[in-house]
């Protein structure tokens, strides 16, 4: 962490260009102030915002150097190591890694035009996508720069996660499936990882992606308040369903399915509250109940949490 602290606040290059779709016509949206640690001093970040596809980023965005000393402990801002038991207990809570990889996994597959069964899972984390990736009966490659999660997948999977950053990943085979969850928006040039992507993908082959939702409910209703998309200074891209097309389409690439996905944990109102008890039991309930009905309406109207999107290698 002290390294953390000593490289914090150093900024990268001025953004002249969307990051998604490329387009020059940029604006000023809003800015965000953070504490990375509560003894480092204050931050603050610009927000923009590009005219044509909607597309928000961090501009000037965090320096590389900055972001890979955290990331090598981890990219879910754990500030400690975690237990296989934890994760696994908190998967039992809320089965949504689960659920999610599977979902991506099996979709994958059934996009992959390819007869190339090798996946890559980029950003690895506890290793939920890479076991379903096996489990669809891939032969996985996993890159993930963070120690934390690291530990936790080796103890899932067995097997070992290349220990580095995406940029630095070095590979002449091709694969079928390259699965990107909870990446992209971290990356400082998403354009660059992309066209990489279609680089390692087999003809036919198909890249599985998610990511949060600039157009979701909770950025209109939050702002720049903590949410699932804003968050600084991990997140420096903020997709759009039309900027990542277009990103995903400039790199050699067709969408072939779009989705949006929205899952509340259900305790999340009486946490908020601060309820405690039968009231507690009882709004847990009635959100258990509502949040279905709710995300289908949110998703329908592009307001969901996160987008998934697979495009196969033209
Ligand atoms: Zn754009």
């Amino acid at each position: 962490m002290t390294y953390t602290s000593a490289v914090s606040g150093i900024y990268g290059d001025i953004l002249r260009e969307c990051v998604a779709c490329r387009a020059e016509k940029i604006r000023y949206w809003r800015q965000k102030k953070f504490h990375y640690t509560q003894s480092a001093s204050h931050e603050e970040f610009l927000i923009y915002r590009c005219e044509s596809c909607g597309t928000g980023f961090l501009n000037r965005p965090p320096h590389v150097k900055w972001l890979q000393s955290i990331y090598q402990y981890s990219g879910q801002a754990l500030t400690q190591p975690i237990t296989i038991e934890d994760v696994l207990a908190r998967e039992s809570e809320f089965p949504n890694c689960t659920v999610d990889a599977e979902r991506m996994a099996q979709q994958a597959n059934q996009f992959n035009y390819s007869d190339n069964r090798r996946a890559l899972d980029i950003g690895s984390g506890f290793g939920f996508y890479t076991r379903a990736l096996k489990k669809s009966g891939y032969q996985t490659v996993s890159i993930n720069p963070g120690e934390y999660e690291n530990e936790v997948f080796r103890k899932l999977n067995g097997d070992e996660p290349i220990p580095v950053m995406f940029e630095d990943f070095e590979q002449s085979e091709p694969f079928g499936v390259v699965l990107m969850s909870q990446v992209l928006e971290h990356l400082l040039e998403p354009n660059r990882a992309i066209r990489k992507v279609s680089d390692l993908l087999a003809t036919g082959g198909v890249l599985a992606c998610a990511v949060p939702n600039y157009n979701s409910f909770l950025v209109k209703l939050l702002g720049t308040k903590d949410n699932a998309c804003l968050w600084v200074p991990e997140h420096v891209n903020y997709f759009t369903e039309k900027g990542l097309t277009a990103l995903v389409e400039q790199n050699g690439l067709r969408v072939v399915k779009m989705e949006q996905i929205t899952r509340v944990p259900f305790n999340a109102l009486s946490k908020r509250l601060r309820l405690h008890g039968r009231p507690a039991v009882a709004v847990d309930a009635l959100v258990k109940l509502l949040q279905i009905p709710f995300a289908g309406l949110m998703n329908f109207f592009g307001l969901g949490i996160y987008i998934n999107l697979y495009a196969v290698k033209k």
